[in-house]
């Protein structure tokens, strides 16, 4: 940096500046959003293809209505959230909001699906997650089993603290999804260290499943992998007629993708697939 002179050092520390400012903002607005209601819930659909294509569970996932920069997906404040710490009040702000949702919707004689709920690693690892979640639940009257938390490899770094604390939300009840399965180091091994009920096989592989044998393989290994240990298997990213065939074909029967439809807001996932209008 000295070699190159002041200016370049001036213009890198400008940037590095603007960055760190970019990111004070972020976290002030992450703190103003979530006190000011901004964030909310939207619900993509999970279908069963060999039954009638029903409905069979949502996945909540969090939007952020903010005032300037419109709609928001997570991806532009996640990875602000963990890194600042806010992600743990707005974790159990998108779990209150889905389990109190989802019992709404019960109450209201919608089907009796469950609502899978993201976690980060960092709420994982808070002392009290155990604790929240089942206040969360008593608070909004959602039976426990109605409550699915997806959880992925990364979540669970620290394995002996990762286990107690799977073993003990699976005493409470709710179950427990790993997402993105097949893309990390050690996936098989999860499957065996923690009570995992479902697995979600994971886009990248769904992508190319059409042109890649390779791909049609793991899928296939995964099935039937998952039907040994007795565990539920659903597929993310199914966004063609295409792929779909050929995971029906492969035997997987619960489809999660833009095919049948993108996340939804609430009254848009009631008119469509709660309480669809008789055709
Ligand atoms: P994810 O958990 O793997 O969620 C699935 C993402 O894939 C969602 O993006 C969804 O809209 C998208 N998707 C679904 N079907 C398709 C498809 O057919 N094709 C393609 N290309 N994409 C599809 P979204 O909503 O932008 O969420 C991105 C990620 O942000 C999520 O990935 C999850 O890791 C994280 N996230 C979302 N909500 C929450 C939350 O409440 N808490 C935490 N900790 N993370 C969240
Ligand atoms: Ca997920
Ligand atoms: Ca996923
Ligand atoms: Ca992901």
């Amino acid at each position: 940096v000295k070699k190159n002179g002041r200016n370049d050092y001036q213009f890198f520390s400008d940037d590095l500046n603007g960055q760190i400012m970019e990111q004070l903002e972020l976290e002030s607005d992450l703190r103003k959003g979530l006190a000011r209601g901004e964030f909310t819930v939207h619900y993509q659909p999970q279908i069963r293809t060999a039954d009638n294509e029903r409905i069979i569970g949502v996945e909540a996932l969090v939007r952020w209505n903010h005032p300037v920069k419109g709609l928001l997906g997570p991806g532009l404040f996640i990875p602000a959230a963990e890194v600042t710490g806010r992600i743990v009040e707005l974790g159990n702000f998108v779990l209150r909001e889905a389990c109190r949702q989802m019992r709404q919707w019960h109450d209201a004689g919608g089907p009796r699906i469950p609502v899978a709920v993201n976690l980060s690693s960092q709420q994982f690892l808070q002392y009290n997650l155990l604790e929240d979640i089942r206040d969360i639940l008593r608070e909004t009257g959602l039976a426990p089993e109605y409550l699915e938390l997806e959880i992925t490899e990364s979540t669970m770094m620290d394995a002996s603290r990762a286990s107690a604390i799977l073993n003990d939300l699976v005493k409470s009840g709710v179950r427990i999804s790993l997402d993105d399965f097949g893309t990390g180091y050690s996936s098989l091994g999860y499957l065996k260290l923690y009570p995992i009920h479902k697995v979600k096989i994971d886009r990248s592989f769904i992508s190319g499943i059409s042109g890649s044998s390779h791909d049609r393989a793991i899928v296939a290994t995964i099935l039937t992998m998952a039907e040994h240990l007795g565990m539920q298997v659903i597929a993310e990213g199914i966004e063609t007629k295409e792929q779909l065939d050929i995971l029906v074909e492969s035997g997987c029967r619960d489809i999660q993708g833009y095919y049948y439809s993108k996340p939804l807001a609430a009254e848009e996932l009631e008119r469509k697939y709660l309480w669809p209008a008789e055709a």
